[in-house]
């Protein structure tokens, strides 16, 4: 899987290939994430993680 961001909403997510467009806007500036985009991807997805084990996400949506 490769780590993709979008250069106008900048949304960050996982996908097999680089896609052609986001899939959250539908821009067609889509790259490939950088070192610290990638880290900063990881990063949240702990928070994220975290959260919806202490079942936090959930109460807060
Ligand atoms: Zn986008």
């Amino acid at each position: 899987m490769k780590i993709c961001i979008c250069e106008s909403c900048h949304y960050t997510f996982r996908y097999p290939i680089l896609p052609p467009s986001c899939p959250d806007c539908g821009h067609k500036k889509v790259r490939l994430a950088d070192k610290n985009e990638i880290k900063e991807f990881h990063r949240l997805q702990a928070i994220l993680a975290e959260e919806i084990r202490m079942g936090l996400y959930a109460a807060t949506g």
